[in-house]
């Protein structure tokens, strides 16, 4: 806390200019009716996925000793955002940004060299990120998935559920327990972190199964039947997972919220474009406040998350403590892209609900980060509690 005399100063990060170039002239060979296709069919972007991979965007965040491009998080924020704002979709592949992280910040110098550069090249997706499960929800401590050490194998039985991309990902993070919770000192112990690769496991211990949802988002419910891993597949200490776990989430948060900014961005951009096009009692719509102020006010909510997210970036990339920041983002960006759908939804009037448009699948789309990865009532939670020092609410 500061008294207001103290001379503030802060980091907005760099623009990227050249990336945001870069990842439109990618983005311009996937129009609206692209996704359309996708959706409709339920089908996995794999064409888009690869693109952004053989043009390296998908790589950035990996250290260039490592075949990645070596960028800070700002610049994965600023790609994801521009994904969003052209129109595409992130969804399919920006796991893949933030879940390396935990194996580069966590993982032997071995298993490094072993998966990063081919996580870089796009000939290994590690896209998959097991935490959620079905009885234990946000409660992340109480997850029941079991892994239990034989000789070098882990043996791991269990469920997980809504793990995105599972079919399409070679590798998946799990977050499982390797020590029961009534052995463990303080409940984020005995929690560990695996990688499983699904190329041996489907049909040998792990079965997926597809979750028909609202969007085209790929995600699954993960069956464990006493899957062997070797051992040599533990990522850091064994017991110590929920603390690599949150390190990531922080990235996770930043470059969601970085999607929800290019969301409103789309959105804000079609409104105004409709409001000013379309003539209605003699006049064009955008010249109603009723039309206007809605798509303004929610703009100017944009702007202000905007300088959130670029606030948890900078404090990211210097490797400072970021949960309140990377949270607060990721809510406020959330918020504003939805309420910019939803302008735009109104603004569109009855068009709103024709396919053609695209308006009611981006306006599905942009729901989802309201709830995942964490919903806002946990972030309200996180901030009365860990922030403002009122008492726990669980
Ligand atoms: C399309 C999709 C993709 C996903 N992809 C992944 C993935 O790849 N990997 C993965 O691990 N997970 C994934 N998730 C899961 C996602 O992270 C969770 O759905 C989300 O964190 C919310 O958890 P929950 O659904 O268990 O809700 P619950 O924890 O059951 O909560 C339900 C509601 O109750 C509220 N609530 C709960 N506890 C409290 C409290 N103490 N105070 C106030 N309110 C409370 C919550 O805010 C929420 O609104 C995905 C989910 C979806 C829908």
């Amino acid at each position: 806390m500061t008294d207001g005399t103290e001379l503030i100063q802060m980091d907005l990060g760099a623009d990227h200019q050249d990336i945001r170039d870069g990842v439109q002239k990618v983005c311009a060979d996937f129009p609206l009716e692209y996704w359309q296709e996708k959706d409709e069919a339920a089908e996995y972007p794999t064409e888009f996925v690869n693109a952004m991979t053989e043009a390296g965007y998908l790589g950035a965040l990996i250290p260039e000793e490592y075949g990645g491009a070596g960028l800070p998080i700002r610049a994965g924020s600023v790609i994801l955002e521009e994904i969003h704002a052209s129109g595409c979709s992130a969804a399919a592949c920006h796991a893949q940004m933030y879940i390396m992280g935990t194996v580069l910040r966590h993982g032997s110098e071995e298993q490094k060299r072993k998966y990063l550069p081919g996580i870089a090249d796009g000939s290994i997706r590690l896209q998959a990120f097991g935490v959620s499960e079905p009885t234990s929800g946000t409660d992340t401590t109480q997850l029941k998935t079991r892994a239990v050490r034989q000789g070098d194998h882990y043996v791991i039985n269990g469920q997980k559920i809504w793990t995105s991309r599972a079919k399409q990902s070679d590798l998946m993070l799990l977050l499982c327990r390797t020590t029961p919770l009534d052995e463990v000192e303080k409940r984020t112990d005995g929690l560990s972190t695996i990688l499983v690769d699904m190329r041996e496991a489907v049909g040998n211990g792990m079965e997926i199964q597809g979750i028909p949802t609202m969007i085209n988002h790929n995600t699954n419910s993960v069956f464990f039947d006493d899957l062997k891993v070797p051992v040599e597949n533990l990522i850091g200490e064994e017991g110590k997972g929920f603390r690599y776990i949150l390190d990531g989430m922080n990235a996770e948060r930043v470059l969601v919220a970085s999607e929800s900014l290019g969301d409103g961005r789309w959105f804000t951009e079609k409104a105004v474009a409709y409001a000013n096009e379309r003539e209605v009692f003699g006049a064009p719509i955008g010249a109603n406040q009723g039309i206007q102020f809605p798509i303004a006010r929610h703009y100017a909510s944009l702007k202000a998350a905007e300088l959130m997210v670029r606030q948890a970036a900078a404090m990211f990339d210097a490797g400072q403590p970021c949960g309140a920041e990377a949270n607060m983002a990721k809510m406020l960006a959330s918020e504003a892209a939805w309420e910019l759908g939803d302008a735009c939804m109104q603004t569109y009037g009855g068009f709103a609900f024709a396919k053609e448009y695209h308006i009611e699948r981006k306006w599905r789309e942009a729901r989802l980060y309201k709830i995942a990865p964490i919903s806002t009532n946990l972030i309200l939670a996180f901030v009365a509690q860990h922030v403002l020092g009122m008492p726990r609410s669980y």
